[in-house]
């Protein structure tokens, strides 16, 4: 399997330099040239299987470079101890249709842990593949759960230096907590002083730049990304749609005739285009419902074909979906062109030129196909955690009450009765203010008493990682000027500039 950029299709590699690289010399996104494709014999084999061994047959089929030991010895190395129970990625029922795929078993409680547990390990495997014996500098910018779980992911990782970069007033104070206590020798931690817009363009920014390219070769040293514009973190969130997949076989034939439905509560793309792959890979996905919050740009894309950042930006109960920019659309829109690398090139100079830029009637037709979009406002947010707690004795998060909102919508707009899958991609401890707030309850000054008050109202278990935050040590408490991040990023490795 080769690898080509979405903005120029010379640029072809094996997922290994993808991996190693994480992004295209010239600012695209690398995309596999085809996508392979499971059977039903596939299917009937995977679902006896654990995650695990799904793990490797499904990320197999794209890391062809890959031999099988090192598979194994990657998917191993992620899922096996760090997850609940090894289940990286349960089915909870609600009701006879609705079910919730539980994607907050890891080290930091959301989402980002499934990808971000196996990424180090496809990481280190590729730089020793490519074979430049550099140091790997991983520059993440995050509006909350990814630089967690990247730093979890990679701290004390051999050849590697860790530098996380978060919107100072965008992340929930637990997020924040999580990444200033973080331990590992090779981390580093620091707020901008903007939003997480501006941290991912100064990041992105800052690989671009073939100075500081240049100074970082003169070290022996190579930028990647641990976002989800590196191909390492989206490739494994496929696994866990394929893996819902497998556990909805159980409810017999029937219960899938028409295919079921896919609610992602969506940011930058990543995970609800992990669903699209699994769709295109043969899982029999019906719609794609793509839930935002008031940062509503996706659900206008999706409505009228424009994509137009130049609005105002919300900071909302469900910060790690505030983001204008949504990376990964690029690649959805490189898949529904044909691989059309000038297009893709021209639409997203275009965004960046004038914040804006609109597909063609092709496009618009396959969108509308593949996906519906919605949003919630904050009081509907808060509304569906309560209502939610109420009629399921379930408590979520206020992301995963997004997607629970934008669903009952899509059912009441369009009929659709298929079953559903709902991600559910953070857990309620992590966002603890918001969701006793959500509930009723008078939200206690300390953080701590909060959880444990959340706990006692909703007769659910506090995480262990989170309970463990309050003897923490606060090790990180840097702030910086986001036109001074490159100064930061050179200041911490050591180099002159
Ligand atoms: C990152 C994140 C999202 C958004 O996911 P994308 O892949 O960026 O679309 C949603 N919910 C939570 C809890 C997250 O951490």
């Amino acid at each position: 399997m080769l690898y080509n950029s979405t903005r120029d299709n010379n640029a072809t590699v094996e997922s290994a330099a993808a991996i190693a690289h994480g992004i295209s010399k010239e600012g695209g996104l690398f995309v596999p040239q085809s996508v392979p494709t499971l059977t039903a014999e596939d299917f009937a084999s995977l679902k006896t299987m654990s995650y695990v061994e799904r793990a490797k047959y499904v990320l197999g089929k794209f890391l062809t470079d890959f031999t099988a030991e090192e598979m194994d010895y990657c998917a191993k190395g992620a899922y096996l101890g760090s997850f609940d129970n090894d289940l990286p990625a349960p089915l909870k029922a609600l009701d006879d249709k609705v079910n919730i795929l539980e994607l907050w078993h890891g080290p930091t409680c959301a989402f980002k842990d499934l990808a971000l547990q196996i990424l180090p390990y496809l990481l280190t495997t590729s730089a020793k593949k490519v074979g430049d014996g550099k140091k790997t500098v991983i520059l993440v910018a995050t509006s909350g759960d990814t630089g967690k779980a990247a730093l979890e992911g990679f701290k004390d990782v051999k050849d590697t230096e860790i530098m996380v970069f978060y919107p100072n007033d965008g992340v929930s104070a637990m997020q924040q907590l999580q990444m200033n206590t973080q331990k590992g020798e090779n981390v580093y931690v620091c707020a901008i002083n903007g939003n997480f817009d501006d941290a991912q363009t100064g990041v992105k920014t800052i690989f671009t730049d073939d100075g500081i390219k240049a100074l970082l070769e003169e070290n022996n040293m190579e930028f990647s990304s641990a976002n989800s514009i590196n191909w390492g973190r989206l490739a494994p969130q496929i696994v866990y749609y394929v893996s819902a997949y497998c556990d909805l076989l159980d409810k017999g034939e029937d219960y899938l005739k028409d295919g079921f439905n896919v609610v992602v509560p969506t940011g930058n793309f990543g995970n609800i285009l992990a669903a699209y792959y699994a769709k295109a890979m043969g899982v029999p996905v019906g719609k794609l419902i793509c839930a935002s919050n008031s940062n509503n740009v996706l659900t206008d894309f999706l409505g009228t074909g424009t994509y137009d950042r130049n609005r105002k930006f919300f900071t909302t109960i469900s910060p790690s979906m505030d983001i204008l920019i949504s990376s990964n659309l690029e690649r959805m829109l490189y898949e529904l062109t044909d691989h059309n690398d000038k297009l893709v090139a021209q639409w997203q100079n275009s965004l960046k030129a004038e914040g804006k830029y609109t597909v063609n009637d092709e496009v618009m037709a396959s969108l509308k196909e593949l996906f519906w979009g919605g949003y919630c406002t904050e009081e509907q947010t808060a509304a569906t955690i309560s209502e939610t707690l109420d009629k399921y004795g379930y408590l979520i998060d206020t992301h995963t009450a997004v997607a629970v909102s934008v669903y009952n919508d899509y059912k009441a707009s369009t009929g659709d009765e298929r079953p559903v899958v709902i991600a559910s991609t953070a857990s309620p401890y992590k966002f603890a203010n918001s969701v006793l707030e959500a509930i009723g309850q008078q939200v206690p000054e300390n953080e701590f008493d909060a959880v444990k008050l959340l706990s006692e109202k909703t007769d659910t278990q506090i995480p262990a990682a989170i309970a463990a935050l309050e003897t923490a040590v606060l090790r990180f408490e840097n702030v910086c000027e986001k036109e001074d991040m490159s100064k930061v990023v050179l200041d911490r490795l050591g180099i002159k500039a």
